[in-house]
């Protein structure tokens, strides 16, 4: 049996591998979707006035080439390698020597080890597979929604479908089309509902219709069952996270702390350890 084990550790290691190539895309859709989707809105305020915007060059996920941001040098190929690239160059810009931020390798490497986490964890298989789009999807909607407190419909519309598609085709035997239907409108309707009775009671929004978008993608993959541990899990780590920013005076302006990365550490630990291990974590 041991060449089986052998064969599935090199399985693991590939998507890892392949994981760290898909960080660093991961990178510029945290980067460039935000930017496209403020052109976007532009392009449409501005239509709606009867002007048009002066046009701008190719700016999408593809092109242009990545490049230095301070002096807009073109990235080589091997100054391109995930990770690698960040260490030999020590982290600075091969042109003008400013520092590049430490979180594209971070971004890089963590995606390389959750990919390698699912093919460990499920082998060589479909739902390997999905676990892995369901984790580079949910890794680059928290970064996205710390930086710009955005979530894209471009992003969770397709997480929350992809959930449901996973329980119809039933890759996950935890998880079939009846409680994953009941946990994406659940997720959706519960967040919804709290919005309102926040609106209503303080006349202020805490939280946007991504993060109903966000939860209901959690219960489509978990399933109505794990809604309620993720949600206690996310607004307890986001509860602690607003209290220390506020000691350190870390808030931004309106003191709003986005929810979105908080619900994403509760998909995370759900998909590492089970949504019901999350109740063990918080001491229920
Ligand atoms: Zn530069």
């Amino acid at each position: 049996m041991r060449g089986i084990g052998q064969a599935a550790e090199f399985y693991a290691l590939l998507a890892g591998i392949l994981g760290l190539l898909i960080g660093s895309f991961l990178n510029v859709v945290v980067y460039r979707l935000p930017k496209m989707m403020e052109r976007q809105w532009a392009e449409e305020c501005a239509e709606l006035a009867g002007k048009t915007l002066e046009p701008i060059k190719v700016f999408n996920l593809l092109g242009p080439r990545s490049r230095c941001s301070a002096c807009g040098h073109v990235l080589h190929w091997y100054e391109n390698i995930p990770v690698f690239s960040y260490l030999f160059l020590r982290g600075k810009c091969s042109a003008c020597g400013i520092a590049y931020g430490v979180r594209y390798p971070v971004v890089e490497a963590v995606t390389g080890g959750l990919f390698f986490f699912c093919v460990w964890r499920w082998g060589w298989s479909p739902i390997a597979l999905a676990w892995c789009g369901f984790s580079a999807a949910l890794l680059v909607l928290a970064l996205i929604d710390w930086d710009t407190t955005l979530l894209p419909d471009d992003i969770t519309l397709p997480l929350l479908w992809a959930g449901l598609i996973v329980a119809a085709l039933q890759w996950n035997p935890g998880v079939n089309l009846y409680t994953a239907l009941w946990g994406t409108v659940g997720g959706y309707l519960s967040l919804w509902g709290v919005y309102w009775a926040f609106k209503l009671v303080t006349g202020k929004e805490g939280m946007g219709y991504g993060d109903f978008k966000l939860f209901g993608a959690l219960g489509a993959w978990f399933g109505w069952t794990a809604l309620v541990p993720m949600i206690l899990m996310a607004s307890v780590i986001g509860a602690l996270i607003g209290i220390a920013m506020k000691f350190s005076s870390g808030l931004r302006e309106g003191g709003y702390v986005p929810f979105g990365p908080f619900l994403a550490a509760a998909g995370f630990t759900a998909l590492f350890f089970g949504p019901q291990s999350i109740l063990q974590f918080i001491g229920l």
